[in-house]
């Protein structure tokens, strides 16, 4: 008796199991329908509205090696299919997108980030999909979201971190895919990959730049979705979600103040004005001239920012500030230059 009772059981569970059905992804409800799809474009174009956005599909052309094991997905092919999506999307909402390939062709890494600075965009995402380094792993499947250097270091932009961190919970959420075990939050120094160097698109990005690596196509549920159209137009929501939401938030300004810049007894004196709605983390602001880090004096009424640096010899003399309002968002790339002219007097110039 009790064995008709258990075979029954295990008939009855193992028929629910047959009809979960691959490939195995869920749609999400802002996206499903169109109603609701373009009412929350709308709403994120409030954020989105005229900002210039540049999408670098990674590989093409000639650069197709990376696929999966059966030969079935191409990575360039997936990237491409879920940048187009994204620039949809961005679209949709207003912004300027621009692109480093809009169909399979071979883009050099220098090109690509020559053209983002050609179009004075203000954010560089990249799309990526991941493999396994070991041959016989088809476990292996998350989604991750590349940075550039390390906090502390000076080529680390406290920008770039925060907005992997944005476009990681959204497009981690939407694909169902856990952050991976080398990271809390899914995001990743490049330095993991190539210690000392990272991605070049990312070491040599002027604007705040990401690169994203969707999933594995080594993993065996992975390869099962990558294909399949309606999905990779969900990858390019969950991070077009990221972009907005990253937006939502306000950025801090730093301008420059051209009426306080002096250079008396050789030392060149400016002030800068730090304004964020939220207000200014004084505890986040940073100044280095010459890559050194600086003291600095804040007037915290007005929110303004005086250097004092002492120059010898002349020439130009980098300045980098970083700031952040009280919500943890961070500036974007700040970098100038003091240029000093040696003559009978030294005359100082401000400059990009
Ligand atoms: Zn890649």
């Amino acid at each position: 008796m009790y064995k008709v009772l258990f075979i029954a059981i295990a008939v009855i569970y193992l028929s629910g199991c047959s009809a979960v059905e691959f490939p195995f992804y869920e749609t999400p409800p802002d996206w499903k329908e169109d109603t609701v799809r373009s009412k929350t474009i709308k709403k994120y174009s409030e954020f989105l509205k005229g900002r210039k956005i540049f999408v670098d599909p990674g590989h093409g052309g000639e650069d197709r090696k990376n696929k999966s094991r059966d030969g079935k997905i191409i990575e360039a092919e997936v990237n491409l299919r879920v940048a187009l999506y994204l620039k949809e999307y961005l679209e949709m909402a207003g912004a300027e997108v621009y692109m480093s390939r809009t169909s399979d062709i071979t883009v050099p890494l220098q090109k690509r980030v020559e053209l983002a600075d050609s179009t004075q965009a203000e954010l560089f995402i990249s799309i990526h999909h991941n493999a396994s380094s070991s041959s016989d792993d088809n476990y292996t499947n998350y989604t991750s979201t590349f940075y550039h250097a390390l906090p502390g270091q000076y080529e680390y932009e406290p920008c770039n971190n925060g907005l992997a961190k944005y476009i990681q919970r959204d497009l981690s959420y939407v694909m169902g895919n856990p952050g991976g075990l080398g990271s809390f939050d899914g995001t990743y120094s490049d330095y993991v990959i190539y210690p000392g160097e990272g991605f070049y698109v990312l070491r040599k990005s002027k604007i705040p730049a990401i690169l994203v690596e969707c999933g594995f196509h080594t993993s065996r549920l992975e390869i099962l979705r990558l294909n399949d159209d309606t999905f990779n137009k969900i990858q390019a929501w969950g991070i077009f979600r990221g972009i907005a939401k990253y937006f939502m938030t306000s950025i801090p300004q730093i301008t420059f103040l051209p009426e306080t810049l002096s250079c008396v007894n050789d030392t060149i004196e400016a002030s800068f004005k730090l304004s964020d709605k939220y207000g200014i983390d004084l505890t986040k602001t940073v100044v280095y001239i010459n890559k050194m880090k600086k003291k600095f004096d804040y007037d915290t009424l007005n929110n303004v920012l005086t250097i004092k640096e002492r120059i010898e010899p002349c020439g130009e003399i980098p300045v980098r500030i970083i700031c952040a309002n009280k919500k943890g968002k961070h500036s974007f790339p700040y970098h100038k230059k003091f240029v000093v002219y040696c003559g009978e007097k030294k005359h100082v110039f401000f400059s990009d």
